[in-house]
Parts: C-alpha cells; structure tokens; sequence
C-alpha cells in the first residue's frame, strides 16, 4: 500500500524491516477518565490500517500502551498528573481509576469493532525497563540529572524537531503556553524521563531508582514498551496528530539515541475530530462518548461509518446532523445487504477477484476509507448474483469491520418478526417474510398436503430447504423462515 509519512512528509510504499511482518506500536490512552469519541477516530483508523494490513497478507504485531502513571496534564511535563486529577475527582484510589477506565476504553472499543492489540502493556507494569532505558541514556550521555530529576538532553540531537518544517520557536509556543518554565532544563526541549521531585508531594504511585524514589515521565513509556515487544525496528507508529508534538518527537529522541539506530519507519497520524466551536476536548463540555451515542439511540457502528467516510489526515467536523445522515446512510446500506438472498448460486470467482483488486488499490492509497465505503455500493451495483455480493461484501468487511452480513441478518430477522401473517387461498395462513415466491411455494406444498399427495408436499419442503428456507406447520396455515 502507499501510505503518508508524517516524518518525510509524503506519501510512500509501505515497506517493512522484516518482509512480510509489521511491528506497529499505538499510543494507547490515559486512563483517567472515558475517551471521548474523537479519541476514538485515532483508533478507529488505526484498526481499519491493522485489517488492511493483514488484508494484504501481512503478519502485524501490534502494541499498545495504556498510560496509568506519569501523563501530566501538559504534554510538557507540567500540569496536574492526570490519574491523580481522576483519582481526586471520583474519590477513588489511582489504580481503582487505572482499572475502571482501561475497562471502559475496551468495552468501547468492543463496540465500534476495534480489535483489540496482540500486546496491550500498562506503564505501571514495565518500571524496571523503563528505568533500564533512562541509565543506559545517562550512560550514553543524552540524559543527565538536575534538581532531582532526570531530563532528556536535547541538545545532543543532531535533529530534534522530526515531523515539522516550522521554525523552533513556533513549536516552542506548544511547550510554554500557560506554563511555567522549570528551571531545571538546561533548553527548553528538554524532557523529563524520570521524576523524583516536582510539585507533587502526594504523588501516588512512586518507585525506587537510582536516582530516588519518583515515577517515570509519559514519553518514557512508548519506547521502553515498543522496544520490549516490537524489538528495534518499528515499521509503523500511530497516535493523533495532536501527539506528534512532543509525545513522538520525544518519543524518536530516546528511542534513537538508546539504540544508535533509526528507530520507527512510518509515523501514522489521525487527524482531529472538530465540533462547530473547534477541537473536541474532555476539557470543554463537549464531551461525547459512546455511551452517549447510544443512549441517544444510535448505533456505535454508525459513529464507526461516520469516521470511515472521511480521510484520516483531514479534520473531521462533528454534529448531531453529521451523524444523522451517517447512520440512515448505514441503515440503508444494511437494508440493502439484508435484501441479497444467500441461495442464488455459487461465487463468481473470477468477478469477486476483481472488485477485490480494485477495493485493494482504493483503500491501498493512503487509507483511502471513504473510496472503501464507495467499494461497498459498487458491489451491491455490480452484475454479479447474490451470493457473489454477499461474499465480496464480508471480505471487505474484515477491513472495513461494520457487521455489515451481522447486522443485515439481525434486520432480516426483526422484519420476519414483524411479517404480517398473510392471508393464503384456501383458507391457509402463511406467516414468512414476505416473499411472493417463497409463499407461493409453500401455500402449494399445503394444497399438496391436503390432497394428500405427500411425495409432492416432501419434494417441495426440499425444494424450499435448497433455498435456505425452513417451513413449519401450525394450525391452519404454515410459517417459513431463512436459516
Ligand atoms: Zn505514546
């Protein structure tokens, strides 16, 4: 697949170290409160990239922190500590919040069919290498002490700023704003790897190290993590966008600088989800999650669709109209799916190879979900039977992961619920789904019944059960359903 590079800019042939295997690393969340569903965009696509990837014939390792200690509420290690802002505002302990959060995030995630990573690491769990990682920089001369702390030290990069052509002072502005310098910095890049003293005293969560009793600054734990389970060399690295700068700028310092190597080919990064009044934040009472959505009544997989429709590295406006018309556009595109009947002969090999290349190339093209939807339509469109659609249809769907054949037999089956028993010659009822053919059929099994031409009645019932169909006789009448 061609893919964009946030770190060269373009977009290029995804290629790996290893042929054939992707080592992919996610920044998962910071488990101190619900995710809101523009952090669930981030996933979203980077589950759809997963599926395209193993789609295509790769073996994808994938890894993913979960940040239960050390997130501050600046990206700059300044701010409240997250967790503990949690822990204080539900009066529950930091691990009880860890626990609960990383529950829900799952149980989210679940619902909108995001698989969950090979590799799923809490921050708290791997202490003993971060603190590994933090000496061996100390001993290769990118870390030094100050003030307690430990601090990455910036100014040993022959490059530091990674991912934007700005100018450093404009990138600076998103490490000062609203914050106070700390004084222990030798530049102002420089980040903290391991803390022993801040402004904390009731820190939660401390653990012994050489250099005191402290906790572990957030950018530490993506390397330390993917180095653990991804190895070295990372092909593929995802996040928002709004991480590039300085979680993954700080992320490629440490990692390079520990293992004397490029570390992470192909940096992917999702774009914002925005409301009309800007960015969607847990900060500004737009706060929308999942479990909103469907109290509100709709289905997550439509907030799924929603997402696929539009390109990952363009900003994605949110309204309640916005979701309206994606969930009746889904809603239509599962009634039409639940319309295809499974029993109308084989595959058309040869026509489902093609609409496959084509989906291939489509969504092959940077992530291309929307051109992935489009493929949906030209199935359901193309001159090919009805088991060959539905075949197509679940094969792009392990990509595109929307239940689409789920959903349409659930519909169906709500609809045979709701068939009205209709009223057949002969003084018969006829409870199915609908179909004049179908009742037809059945009503001349019952006529053959009732002449008691019974070989008759048993070559129909087979002819139906060829079809899918099942027939069950009651009083007066009979009752079919596909199975
Ligand atoms: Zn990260």
């Amino acid at each position: 697949m061609y893919l964009y590079n946030s770190a060269t800019h373009k977009k290029e042939p995804f290629v790996t170290h290893t042929p054939g295997r992707v080592e992919m690393y996610t920044c998962g969340p910071t488990v101190y409160h619900f995710a809101h569903i523009g952090n669930l965009r981030s996933y979203i696509m980077e589950d759809v990239l997963e599926k395209f990837l193993r789609y295509e014939g790769y073996e994808v390792n994938r890894v993913m922190n979960i940040t239960d200690v050390g997130h501050l509420a600046s990206d700059a290690d300044t701010g409240e500590d997250k967790m503990l802002k949690g822990a204080k505002r539900e009066n529950k302990t930091v691990m009880d919040i860890a626990r609960f959060y990383t529950d829900a995030f799952f149980d989210d995630c679940a619902k909108l069919n995001i698989k969950t990573p090979e590799v799923v690491q809490p921050a708290t769990g791997l202490i003993d290498e971060f603190i590994q990682v933090v000496s061996g920089l100390i001993d290769k001369g990118y870390a030094y002490e100050a003030g307690g702390n430990v601090y990455f030290d910036t100014s040993k990069l022959e490059r530091y700023y990674v991912f934007n052509d700005h100018d450093e002072e404009d990138l600076a502005v998103g490490v000062r704003e609203g914050v106070e310098e700390d004084v222990n910095k030798r530049s102002k890049n420089d980040f903290v790897l391991w803390f022993t003293k801040s402004k904390f005293e009731d820190q939660a969560l401390k653990w012994d190290s050489p250099w005191g009793v402290g906790y572990p600054g957030w950018h530490i734990e993506c390397s330390c993590i993917s180095m653990k389970f991804n190895g070295e060399w990372l092909d593929l690295h995802c996040g928002g966008v709004d991480n590039a700068f300085p979680h993954h700028t700080n992320e490629i310092a440490q990692s390079e600088a520990y293992l004397g190597h490029p570390w992470c080919k192909q940096w992917f990064h999702v774009h914002h989800l925005n409301t009309n009044s800007g960015k969607m934040s847990k900060s500004k009472g737009e706060f929308l999650t999942v479990s909103l959505l469907e109290e509100k009544g709709y289905d997550p997989l439509a907030y799924r669709f929603f997402c696929l429709q539009s390109h990952y590295r363009k900003g994605l406006v949110f309204s309640w109209e916005n979701l309206d018309n994606a969930a009746g556009a889904y809603g239509k595109l599962i009634r039409r799916i639940a319309a295809l009947t499974g029993t109308d002969g084989p595959v058309d090999e040869e026509a489902a190879k093609q609409l496959k290349e084509k989906f291939l190339t489509q969504v092959g093209n940077d992530l291309n979900t929307s051109m992935g939807v489009t493929c949906l339509y030209d199935v359901l469109k193309a001159p090919v039977n009805d088991v060959t659609k539905r075949s197509v249809l679940a094969s792009f769907d392990q990509v595109l992961s929307l239940s689409l054949l789920e959903r349409a037999a659930v519909l169906r089956e709500k609809e045979a619920a709701q068939a009205k028993t209709a009223a057949a010659p002969g003084g018969f009822t006829i409870q199915g789904e609908g179909d004049p053919a179908i009742d037809a059929l059945v009503l001349q099994r019952m006529e053959a019944k009732k002449a008691k031409n019974f070989a008759e009645a048993d070559r129909i019932r087979d002819e139906l059960k060829a079809q899918g169909i099942e027939v069950t006789d009651v009083p007066g009448g009979a009752v079919w359903k596909r199975v």
